[in-house]
């Protein structure tokens, strides 16, 4: 099957001054191919968002830059896009949900104009046929009242209101890919699974790709065909979904695993793992999990491992493992 989407050995770096750098994101491979579901977990600080900001060329608000690597979307190196292309590839076939909802609405322009701007960008429906699609996407996100929340400004609505706005915008482009980042973690447990039923339906009917980025593993087990484990900024485990939670192999993923809640286990204590994320300033020389990992041995503390193949499709990148 085609990849929509090819990251090649992507490194960004975030610059405290012209010499000083810390790594964000290390030599990250991975692809997503058409109509694919990829979601990419990890705790907070592990680089998932900077990954897909780099994606989406939407850095230039951090003090962050990539330094090497490629990102091929549909056969082009987007690092080699003018920023007019990138408009045209944001607006259309890629789009992003982001945590915060503020940063993609425009806040000078009603709901209803941003919507039917957008819609028909890349559709040839009229005004009136835009608006209706506009009113019929905001309820299939779970607003109820959708001529209402059209006539508003972004200010007039509450947080989780204003986070299915976005939602809505970036489905009604039907973009080919669209990043999802921690999409629905705001929201409560029924709008949560409204909205991801809704991604799923557009994802099967149009062929969407999607990358979920997500600390919830049961989204991914919901969700996604495919995953992809970071840690520190670099990939640990990639796995279909199914081998990922049957046969997890990297200590970290089975520690996340671990956590998750068991429904109606009774278990409320939930074990997680001990320690948290090292700070980009100070990585650890070996592998980057050993500081928390009771597997470590020497070696671990003093040498890297390499993403390698543990399986047909299963990559890990740990010491016990090769
Ligand atoms: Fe743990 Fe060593 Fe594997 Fe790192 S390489 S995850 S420290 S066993
Ligand atoms: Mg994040």
């Amino acid at each position: 099957q085609e990849n929509l989407l090819e990251v090649k050995h992507l490194r960004t770096e975030f610059f405290s001054s012209k010499k000083s750098s810390v790594t964000a994101v290390d030599d990250v491979s991975f692809d997503i191919k058409k109509g694919e579901i990829v979601g990419l977990v990890g705790e907070s600080g592990c680089g998932k968002s900077v990954t897909s900001l780099s994606i989406m060329q939407l850095l230039k608000d951090t003090p962050g830059k990539i330094t090497n690597g490629e990102v091929i979307f549909q056969g082009h190196n987007l690092l080699d896009a003018s920023k007019k292309e990138m408009l045209d590839i944001r607006g259309d076939k890629m789009s992003m949900i982001f945590q915060e909802p503020m940063s993609s609405l425009n806040p000078s322009m009603r709901i209803d104009k941003q919507m039917i701007e957008g819609i028909r960008l890349h559709t040839p429906l009229t005004k009136a046929e835009a608006r209706k699609k506009a009113a019929d996407i905001l309820s299939q996100v779970g607003i109820p009242d959708p001529q209402r929340v059209l006539k508003n400004y972004p200010h007039q609505l509450s947080g989780g209101m204003s986070q299915r706005v976005m939602i809505a915008m970036a489905m009604s482009c039907e973009p080919d890919l669209l990043i999802a980042d921690e999409p629905t973690t705001a929201l409560d447990v029924t709008i949560q699974a409204q909205i991801l039923e809704l991604m799923k339906k557009i994802q099967q009917d149009k062929g969407m790709s999607i990358l979920l980025i997500t600390h919830d593993l049961g989204v991914v087990a919901e969700m996604c065909s495919r995953v992809i484990v970071m840690y520190a900024g670099k990939i640990v485990e990639e796995a279909p979904v199914e081998i990922l939670f049957a046969n997890p192999t990297h200590p970290y993923t089975q520690g996340l695993i671990a956590s998750v809640p068991k429904l109606g286990s009774g278990v409320k204590v939930l074990p997680s793992i001990p320690g948290s994320v090292p700070d980009l300033s100070a990585m650890p020389k070996g592998c980057r999990f050993a500081p928390r990992c009771k597997y470590a041995t020497e070696k671990c503390h003093q040498e890297q491992p390499e993403l390698l193949s543990v399986g047909e499709k299963q990559k890990c990148r740990c010491w016990l493992k090769h």
